[in-house]
């Protein structure tokens, strides 16, 4: 064996688990202790700042400059006294990543010292130097001008030394430049919308919240194996590797116990993440051998999303302590399931009402029927849209996998909540009867039936109503929950506004207004019927009656991200007050160059390693049957020799065969790069990759997957899958 590849796995197989001191205190004790939460601001600010904080936060009150700088002062007093000595505007540009710039919070006291400091003005904006973030071409690099902007309603918290501010990132000329200021304008708008359905049911309320509890997947590997594999370190997955000899088919990982030294590690980061105020709730295995999740309870949808990004941070950080790497790519391992990010998605009034749970009352279920209808109405007028807020270079080798969804947009309800659906659509019965005989009441004994309906959705669907709240699944392991968020909410609040003006027509055309309700149901039953599917979406079958459907069935990434400018997907945005076209065009063109750039990277990492990595191993194995041919021959005579050789003759030739393969190949792939690389537009060189570049990365590996099982072992350089996957 390579005298690398000894070297890692032995050392992989020697580690010990890092000894995680069990916490001497309850996790209510050490909560939060980093997140300069409710509590602190009590602590730290003077009562009326506070008052008028907490109003910002919950009531969306105008932020009042003249408190800021009591805001700063008490957030830099609490940090200060926890250890820090910088801070950070905290932001999400579009690279899918944080950034941020750490400033000492120190400034001339004019005496020859220094004080530490931090004001109103710094607390509230800043402009970090952000020329080199992706725009879109909204700022040319010359003017590359973006402010940061604080939001009071992620709180403030502490990473290692630094006092971080989570901020929206905008242009100058007003145009967001990263997720939460859409984001933020999306909540804002399903708020508006929600609310003025909900008073349809129940005057008192005032707000409607969104929220978001994500599920994190994702897979560990030995840090030494992986630092072994230029080809994840690189680009996050295995560009080669054959099969190993067994993988996941016995299912024997997902209910297996967890090891020593992954379960340490899983400790710890449940104790980071709680001191971070992210309530981790499960940890548990995942389907692939060393894959795991990561839930945590669900919470505000802001908050939830910048949760999310920080505990992809800290997972990577605490990893490292206990010898991992963690991936968080989509699809690290051919033939192994890929991760993806749950994104449980449900919306609740400030009276505490779950807007998707059914309820006890015929209004309740009416309010439940009303919102479930609206949310596949919305996602089925833009299911190409939503399919594009998920894609990726990454997410498009996930999707369609037979394991997770095809790249469809379709959504599960269960039987149970079908029939009722199909019920309120076909029946000729008046609605009010239909009420008064409490048909839409979901009783004890049709429970448990949901819930199996629950367990099937699990596997294929996209979208899966469970129970409570929508969970979409399509979303991928690596991205920014926000991508999906911003676009399911929009779509949201556009359908929820239209939905109200019909019903207000015909409660002015006189209709009682659950008539009008139901009337106006009916129609979006009807209407939002492609997008129902609760069969096998693996299955061929789906995929051609999906586009018999006329659902989008496009699976090239490039082109799917046409969908966020399609007239409907820029007039939504627009109406909605979330991004305007300039906005929207110019994060396209992100997309296109990021896609790109991933598959750039790619092409490039499998043209070196098969140049330096696998043709030397091949050939010198190829070498090495050659001098035992020849040696053959010496002994036994050439035509005795040769014909005991047979074998490894042929073995000789189709290794040339596969060697001189893999040369032309990389060659036909530099050649196309450099065709691609000629093209001015982005959306067309992003095609041109997807189109020309990529097939070649997959038509290299085959040969090379072919080689790994040929080569002799003890030459192989690269850790095998067998070896990354299985030792922990
Ligand atoms: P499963 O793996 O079956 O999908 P989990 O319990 O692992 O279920 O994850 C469920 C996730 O859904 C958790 O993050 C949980 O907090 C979240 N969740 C539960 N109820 C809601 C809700 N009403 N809105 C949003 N998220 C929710
Ligand atoms: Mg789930």
């Amino acid at each position: 064996m390579s005298k690398l590849r000894f070297e890692v796995i032995t050392a992989a197989f020697g580690k010990k688990a890092v000894n995680v001191p069990a916490a001497t205190e309850r996790p209510s004790k050490y909560y939060a202790t980093k997140v300069f939460n409710r509590e602190k601001m009590f602590k730290y600010l003077p009562g009326e700042v506070y008052a008028k904080l907490v109003d910002v936060i919950d009531n969306g009150a105008p932020m009042d400059i003249s408190i800021a700088g009591a805001v700063a002062d008490g957030m830099k007093m609490w940090a200060i006294e926890n250890g820090a000595t910088h801070y950070t505007h905290w932001f999400h540009p579009l690279t899918e990543t944080t950034a941020e710039k750490h400033d000492a919070f120190i400034e001339h006291d004019g005496k020859g010292g220094v004080i530490e400091e931090f004001s109103g003005k710094l607390l509230m904006q800043q402009e970090p130097d952000a020329s080199s973030f992706p725009n879109g071409g909204i700022r040319s690099t010359f003017e590359a001008r973006g402010y940061s902007a604080w939001d009071p309603t992620s709180p403030a918290f502490l990473m290692d030394d630094t006092l971080c501010i989570p901020t929206v990132f905008i242009s100058y000329t007003g145009e967001a430049l990263d997720y939460k200021a859409p984001l933020l304008k999306s909540l804002r708008a399903i708020d508006k919308a929600a609310t003025d359905v909900c008073r349809y049911f129940d005057k008192n309320v005032k707000k409607v919240t969104t929220y978001l509890g994500w599920e994190q997947e994702y897979f560990l590997v030995d840090e030494g194996m992986l630092l072994a594999r230029p080809d994840l370190l690189l680009t996050g997955r295995t560009l080669m590797g054959h099969d190993s000899a067994k993988n996941q088919q016995l299912e024997d990982h997902y209910f297996g116990s967890i090891p020593e030294r992954v379960s340490a590690f899983m400790r710890d980061l449940e104790i980071e993440a709680m001191k971070m105020g992210i309530p981790a709730k499960t940890c548990h295995n995942e389907a692939a051998p060393n894959q795991f999740e990561l839930a945590p309870i669900y919470e505000e949808c802001n908050l939830a999303v910048d949760h999310n990004m920080l505990i992809m941070a800290i997972m990577k950080d605490v990893a490292r302590r206990h010898g991992f790497r963690v991936l968080l790519h989509e699809k690290p391992f051919k033939g192994v399931n890929g991760s993806g990010k749950h994104n449980n998605w449900s919306l609740g009034t400030d009276t505490g009402t779950l807007l998707m749970a059914p309820g006890k009352t015929d209004k309740d279920n009416l309010r439940f029927i009303t919102f479930v209808v609206n949310t596949l109405a919305a996602i089925y007028r833009h299911n190409g849209l939503l399919k594009a807020s998920i894609m990726s270079a990454a997410n498009s080798h996930r999707l369609g996998a037979a394991e997770a969804p095809p790249a469809i947009i379709s959504s599960f309800l269960g039987s149970h909540l079908s029939s009722v659906l199909d019920h309120l659509e076909n029946t000729t019965d008046d609605v009010v009867r239909i009420l008064s005989k409490r048909e839409l009441r979901l009783n004890i004994p049709q429970i448990p039936e949901l819930m199996i309906d629950n367990t099937d959705r699990n596997r294929t669907s996209p979208f899966a109503f469970t129970g409570n709240r929508f969970e979409f699944r399509a979303v991928g392991a690596e991205a920014n929950c926000a991508s999906a968020m911003i676009a399911l909410n929009t779509a949201m609040a556009e359908q929820l506004t239209i939905f109200k003006q019909e019903v207000d027509t015909l409660i002015e055309e006189g209709q009682t207004k659950e008539d009008a309700l139901v009337t106006v149901i009916r129609k979006y039953i009807k209407y939002s019927k492609p997008i129902r599917f609760d069969g096998n979406g693996y299955s061929q079958e789906w995929r051609e009656e999906a586009a018999r459907r006329g659902l989008d069935c496009e699976a090239s990434a490039p082109l799917v991200f046409d969908r966020y400018l399609d007239p409907g997907s820029v007039r939504m945005f627009a109406k909605m007050d979330v991004m305007t076209e300039t906005e929207l065009r110019a994060r396209n063109e992100i997309k296109w160059e990021m896609y790109t750039k991933k598959i750039q990277i790619e092409g490039r990492v499998i043209g070196d390693l098969a140049l330096n990595h696998i043709i030397p191993t091949a050939t010198k194995y190829q070498s090495s049957l050659l001098d035992n041919i020849i040696k053959m021959e010496t002994v036994l005579g050439k035509e005795q020799g040769d014909a005991l050789s047979v074998e490894n003759i042929a073995t000789v030739k189709e290794i040339a065969f596969r060697v001189s393969e893999i040369k032309r190949l990389v060659e036909v792939l530099v050649e196309r790069r450099k065709v691609a690389n000629r093209i001015k537009e982005e959306r067309e060189k992003a095609i041109a990759y997807h189109d020309t570049v990529a097939p070649m990365i997959e038509e290299i590996r085959t040969h090379i997957d072919t080689l790994e099982m040929m080569v002799d072992n003890e030459l192989w350089t690269l850790p095998k899958y067998r070896e990354l996957l299985f030792i922990v």
